[in-house]
């Protein structure tokens, strides 16, 4: 049996009919860039994430930059973001010339952890991105109270947490503004490119909306610099119809998690994701952590495990492998391995098990079995 990571072709087929008549009615309307399916999804969106301004974009690293860049984030600026997420959180702060401070990861939930930031402020600091990784909300409300003490901005990379909850709010308005990526393997995806930037704050809405094309107030009069960071129709159409079957397929992801945590707590050296008590996971992914005493054995361990589930047909991955203080590309910022644990070990001993909404049992059960097979052997 094969087991994909994730299955978008059985998703289309399955909204085959919604889909192709959307992309068919771009094209007919010849509304390429922006236009009404774009506006249509924002405002949609919107509603979905209870936040009151929404601007579709070309990505989610556009999505991050935009947020930062229109709050003013600039050269000489320090931006704190967790050591343990994707690339892109830190290309928000680098496109604005600014430079990012990483801080280590919480051991459980495996976002940004509170009690590390404040030790890392200095007098330059300008901005906290919280990254709700692997679709679980980061603990904003102790974020937040550092954020107001020092006069610090508070945003938020939700770029894998599409209807992911906060103490029972969705996120993307509950800070000062918000990333989201519409990448296709993201929990909702696009056909393409796409992203959005959230906010409750109008001002910013307003600066994010002329940033996003050009810096113009109207065409071909720039007041600013800008850049060209818009969604395109056919995305906006795919997202709009994608959109209304997002909270079926998220409540369709948590039952596959609940599955695989039923099946696999059995195994001693294996800790499934935890579910923090202020919030509701989307599991965008589903990340065991490998335990087996040491670090260099739990690693030992992890790759043993990878390997037999991709010989045995069950694809895979690492999220992610190395922390962004370890990539060659922050080398000059004079970080260490061992600088920040939770962020290294989750890299060095963590293994992501195939998560999308339209897994079946079958296929549940066959991961949930080689794992157990492995363990047994
Ligand atoms: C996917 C992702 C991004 C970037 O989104 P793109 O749409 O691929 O540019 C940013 N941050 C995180 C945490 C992501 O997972």
């Amino acid at each position: 049996m094969n087991i994909p990571f994730l299955d978008l072709k059985t998703q289309y087929l399955s909204i085959k009919d919604e889909i192709d008549p959307a992309i068919q009615n771009v094209l007919d309307n010849t509304a390429f860039i922006l236009g009404p399916s774009v506006q249509n999804f924002e405002k949609d969106f919107a509603v979905a994430q209870q936040v009151k301004y929404c601007l579709g974009t070309s990505s989610g690293t556009d999505a991050n930059h935009l947020v930062l860049w229109g709050l003013g984030v600039g050269p000489g600026d320090e931006v704190i973001i967790p050591a343990n997420t994707f690339i892109a959180t830190a290309w928000g702060a680098t496109l604005c010339g600014a430079t990012p401070v990483f801080v280590d990861c919480h051991p459980e939930s495996y976002n940004i952890d509170p009690a590390k930031v404040e030790e890392a402020i200095t007098d330059k600091t300008k901005a906290i991105v919280a990254v709700h990784l692997y679709g679980q909300s980061a603990d904003l409300d102790p974020l937040k109270e550092i954020a107001k003490k020092h006069n610090l901005i508070l945003v938020e990379d939700a770029a894998q947490a599409h209807l992911t909850e906060y103490k029972g709010k969705p996120v993307g308005g509950l800070t000062d503004a918000a990333s989201f990526s519409f990448y296709p393997g993201k929990n909702l995806g696009a056909y393409g490119e796409g992203g959005a930037v959230t906010t409750n704050d109008e001002a910013l809405f307003n600066r994010v909306k002329k940033l996003r094309e050009h810096g113009q107030s109207q065409k071909y009069y720039h007041d600013s610099y800008g850049h060209n960071y818009r969604m395109e129709g056919i995305q906006g159409a795919v997202l709009g119809v994608k959109l209304k079957h997002l909270n079926k397929w998220t409540d369709a992801r948590r039952a596959v998690a609940a599955k695989y945590n039923e099946g696999l707590k059995g195994i001693d050296s294996v800790i499934t994701p935890k579910e923090m008590a202020y919030g509701k996971h989307v599991y965008h992914l589903y990340v065991i952590q490998l335990n087996a005493g040491t670090l260099e054995k739990s690693t030992e361990l992890r790759d043993k495990l990878k390997d037999y589930l991709t010989e045995n047909g069950v694809s895979v991955g690492l999220h992610y492998p190395i922390p962004l203080h370890q990539q060659k590309c922050f080398e000059g910022l004079g970080y260490k391995k061992g600088d920040f644990p939770n962020s290294e070990r989750i890299a060095e001993a963590g293994l992501s098990l195939p998560m999308y909404p339209e897994m079946t049992d079958e296929q549940i059960n066959y991961v949930v079995g080689k794992v157990n097979e492995f363990f047994k052997k």
